[in-house]
Formats: structure tokens, C-alpha cells, sequence
């Protein structure tokens, strides 16, 4: 008879980001035999996943951490113990791990490109060192990361070198994350797929075999696929490339659109209904953003010339270089509509997170389209219901100086406010709230139906009276 294998009992998760966080929430529940403890070396984001503050904005995220990290009575759970936790205890956390993910940030190496970028491992390296480092017993380390393809061979040579000493067995899988911000609770929940790669040695596959019953607690079996770990890391990165060329797609469409006078939404619909193409990621937009897609196709472009395939890295190459070129394009045509000049012209910035329903700015082409506004010396006038203030200049910061910023920029609490004697008001998050539908006049009734491509409006110069919120002025007047 097959002996049942171990199951997992302890868990550790190194990097309490947006990945890290919401997907240790997720196992907590679903798996309440298994203590998941998420760390991170910045003290502040773990206080704030220990508080009702969690330091992410997530639909659905804090009631299931909630629920996993906070005693439980009564209701039909009953008394359920909490099993997950948040630290700074780096070291205690992999000690009594048997299986530990490392989910830190991968950013863009900034030094020393071609035309693609790698991504910088130094992070991923501090973590697994430290695993090897600390480690008194078996582990097996899951990168979940968004890593170039070698990586798990890699992270082997590390564990090889640094733990060369003790017995300790170290398993390397990779497990990359496809969950996307503003959905991920319930990416999580019902994923697309779940994707496990390993090494095809029997004590690979087992550990393989161990990780897979950590998620079959909720995910069906078929969803949960075993790739060698080459495979796993390219799917991953050629996910997010292929998403991102699609959004290039569509706005390299409606550039044709503007000079030819088709309409970019009927032509996104017409195409989108082809079933072989479907409807998904069609809208055009001012281009996009976040702290993955430039990244990960910056990754795939630098993979591909380090194997001198130049042909190749060209292609993936333009999908960044179209998007740069998109948010040039959107500010320039709201620059044109109005007369060329936004001397002394207030423009409404409705949305500053880089999509709806997080409060990530990372990358969010508002912070680029604002810069160049700002450089033609508008003044913006900016409102998200989601992002702080502070995070708003910060993004500017590094772009214009403090006194820039002082005169030519105005973060407000309300839409209503922000559009209060704006000569343009331009819509770039798809918040819910801005939805033409949604909109109380006068934005509403501003919107040009017509020019959906660019979401630019002259307004009235009215109050917002009547409409939702007050008339107040400046929330933040920035006195940076
Ligand atoms: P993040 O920046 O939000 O979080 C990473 C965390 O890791 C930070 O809090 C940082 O302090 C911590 N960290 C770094 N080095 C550490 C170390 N040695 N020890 C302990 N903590 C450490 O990043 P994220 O958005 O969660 O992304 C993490 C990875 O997942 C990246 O590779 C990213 O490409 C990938 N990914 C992100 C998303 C997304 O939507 N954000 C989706 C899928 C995959």
C-alpha cells in the first residue's frame, strides 16, 4: 500500500506585499490545519496587517484575513483558533516552516540594459540565503515571485553553496502568482489555473505532491498543473506579456481611430465578438500600468537577447514603446483640445491608482499624464477614492520640484470638487464611481459620447451644488 504522504503543516511566506498578503490569507482559510505566518523586514507593513488598517486597499481582503487571523466563536465555524500570523520574525518563521514561500518584489535591474532590462534578484537571493542560512530541517522552498527563466536552478546553486555543511534537504518549486490587483480575492478563489513546477526527481515530485494538496483544499485537482520549472517561469512572464500586448493592441487601434474617424468601442466590440479573440482587455486607455506588465516584458525582451534572439526581443520590445508612446499621445490630445496652451488652465485628474479597485499607483500612467500637463503648466486637480495624498505627490516627486508641485497641483476629497472650474476633466482609473451613468451632472453631462477614446470634456464653469458631496475647496493644499 502507498504510504499517504506528509501534509503541510507550517507555513512561511517571506514578503507581505500585494502577492504575499492576500495569498496567505487565502490558504489560512482554506486550510485551517496549517499555521501560515507572513513576513516581512518592513516593521510598518506588518503592524498594519496586524491592525484593521491592513496596508492594502483589496475588495475581500479584509474579511478573510479577518477570519483567518483574528479567534473566531460562534456562528456555523464555531470556535475556530486563528492560524495566521504576521512578523518581523524572519528567522522563527523558516525555522518552523516545513514549506516556505518567497513572494518579495522582483523590480527592474536599473543599471547596465539593452533594450529589455533584467529583473534584479537581489531580493529573492537575501531570502533564499536566509532560508539556508537558518534552516535546521527539511524545507521546501516555493518561488512564487515573477522570476526570469533559470531561476530555480539558481536559488539550487545558492542552497547548495551556502548550506553545504548541514543535512538539510531543500526541494525548489516554482509556483508563480496570476493574481491581479482589485480582483485578487477573487483570483485566488477560483483561479484559472494553479501552476506547480518541479524537478522530475522522485523527491521533487513529492514536494510538487505536497504543494498541490495545500491548494486542492479549495482548487479542483484538474486546475493544478505539474511543468518542469523552465515552463512555469515563461508562463508566467508570458502571461503578463501577452496581456500587456493586448492592451497595446487596442490603443495602437485607436490611434488609426482618431485620424481615420472609426470609433476604437465599435471597433473593440466588433472584434471582441469574434470568439477566437473574445471581448476581455479591449478598452482603450492612456496605456498601462502597475508594477508588473513593463517589467515582465522588459524580462522577456532581455531573455530573449541574452539568447541573441534578436528578432524576437525587438517584437516584445515595441509593446513597451507603444505604451509610452499612448500616454504621450492622451495628454497631447487633451493639450490640442484645448487650444494648445493650459496656462493657468485647471484639468481635472479623476483616478490616480494605475486600475480600479486598489489603491496601487505603481507605474499608473495618471503619473505620467499629470507630468506632462504639469510641464505645459496646467494645474491639476486629482481625485481617487482610494489613494492617499501623500502617495499622490510622493509619485510626482521625483519628476518636478517642490515648488511645482506646491502651485501646480491639488488633491481633493470628492469628484464634484475636483472638477469645480476645470476646463478639462480627464477620467483615468475606470473607478466604478466615474462611469458616465454613475455621474451626476455637471460630469455627466459633459461627457462628449463620441470621444470615448480620450475621455477629455470641457465642462461647464459651474458649481457642483446639487450634486453629490459638497462644494468645498482644496482638501490638500500641498504646502510640500
Ligand atoms: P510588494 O513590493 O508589494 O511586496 C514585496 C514585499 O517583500 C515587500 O513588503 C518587501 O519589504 C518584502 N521583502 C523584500 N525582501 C525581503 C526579504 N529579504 N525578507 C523579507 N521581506 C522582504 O510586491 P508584490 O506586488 O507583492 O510582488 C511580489 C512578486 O510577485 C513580484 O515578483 C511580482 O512581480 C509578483 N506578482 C505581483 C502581482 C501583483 O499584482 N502585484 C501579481 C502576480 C505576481
Amino acid at each position: 500500500m502507498q504510504r499517504a504522504r506528509e501534509p503541510v503543516r507550517s507555513i512561511c511566506c517571506i514578503g507581505a506585499g500585494y502577492v504575499g498578503g492576500p495569498t496567505c490569507a487565502i490558504i489560512a482559510c482554506q486550510n485551517p490545519n496549517i499555521q501560515v505566518t507572513v513576513v516581512d523586514l518592513d516593521q510598518a507593513r506588518i503592524d498594519a496587517w496586524k491592525s484593521d488598517h491592513l496596508p492594502i486597499f483589496e475588495p475581500g481582503l479584509r474579511d478573510v484575513v479577518q477570519f483567518a487571523r483574528d479567534e473566531q466563536s460562534g456562528g456555523r465555524e464555531g470556535f475556530r483558533p486563528p492560524n495566521l500570523f504576521f512578523s518581523t520574525d524572519i528567522d522563527c518563521a523558516i525555522a518552523s516552516a516545513d514549506l516556505i514561500f518567497i513572494a518579495v518584489n522582483t523590480p527592474t535591474k536599473l543599471v547596465g540594459q539593452g533594450a529589455g532590462s533584467a529583473s534584479d534578484l537581489a531580493y529573492v537571493e537575501a531570502a533564499a540565503r536566509r532560508i539556508a542560512e537558518v534552516s535546521t530541517s527539511d524545507k521546501i522552498v516555493v518561488q512564487k515571485s515573477t522570476v526570469p527563466c533559470g531561476t530555480a536552478q539558481t536559488l539550487r546553486h545558492i542552497f547548495a553553496s551556502v548550506a553545504q555543511n548541514t543535512d538539510v534537504n531543500f526541494e525548489i518549486l516554482s509556483n508563480p502568482e496570476f493574481l491581479a490587483e482589485g480582483t485578487a480575492i477573487r483570483d485566488l478563489l477560483s483561479p484559472d489555473r494553479i501552476l506547480i513546477g518541479s524537478n522530475t526527481d522522485s523527491r521533487a515530485l513529492q514536494a510538487a505532491e505536497r504543494l498541490a494538496d495545500v491548494y486542492a483544499a479549495w482548487v479542483p485537482r484538474e486546475r493544478i498543473l505539474t511543468v518542469n520549472c523552465w515552463s512555469s517561469e515563461l508562463s508566467k512572464l508570458a502571461a503578463n506579456c501577452m496581456l500587456a500586448q493586448r492592451i497595446s493592441s487596442i490603443n495602437s487601434l485607436s490611434a488609426i481611430c482618431e485620424v481615420t474617424g472609426a470609433n476604437i468601442d465599435q471597433v473593440a466590440q466588433a472584434v471582441g465578438q469574434d470568439t477566437r479573440i473574445g471581448s476581455k482587455m479591449l478598452r482603450a486607455s492612456a496605456g498601462f500600468g502597475g508594477s508588473c506588465f513593463k517589467k515582465d516584458v522588459l524580462c522577456l525582451v532581455h531573455i530573449a537577447e541574452s539568447y541573441n534572439l534578436h528578432e524576437v526581443a525587438l517584437y516584445w520590445r515595441r509593446i513597451v514603446d507603444i505604451n509610452e508612446y499612448s500616454k504621450a499621445r492622451f495628454a497631447k490630445r487633451i493639450i490640442q483640445s484645448l487650444h494648445n496652451t493650459l496656462d493657468r488652465k485647471k484639468i481635472a485628474i479623476l483616478g490616480w491608482a494605475y486600475k480600479k479597485d486598489t489603491g496601487d499607483t505603481r507605474e499608473s500612467a495618471a503619473i505620467n499624464v499629470a507630468g506632462q500637463l504639469i510641464a505645459e503648466n496646467a494645474h491639476v486637480a486629482v481625485y481617487d477614492p482610494e489613494v492617499r495624498p501623500d502617495q499622490i505627490i510622493s509619485d510626482l516627486t521625483p519628476h518636478h520640484n517642490t515648488d511645482t508641485l506646491a502651485k501646480r497641483v491639488s488633491i481633493y476629497k470628492n469628484p464634484y470638487s475636483a472638477c469645480e472650474g476645470a476646463s478639462a476633466v480627464v477620467i483615468l482609473t475606470e473607478w466604478d464611481e466615474f462611469k458616465t451613468d454613475g455621474l451626476p451632472s455637471p460630469v455627466a453631462n459633459g461627457l462628449d459620447k463620441e470621444v470615448l477614446e480620450v475621455r477629455l470634456v470641457s465642462i461647464p464653469r459651474r458649481t457642483s451644488e446639487g450634486s453629490r458631496g459638497s462644494s468645498e475647496s482644496s482638501w490638500v493644499k500641498h504646502d510640500c
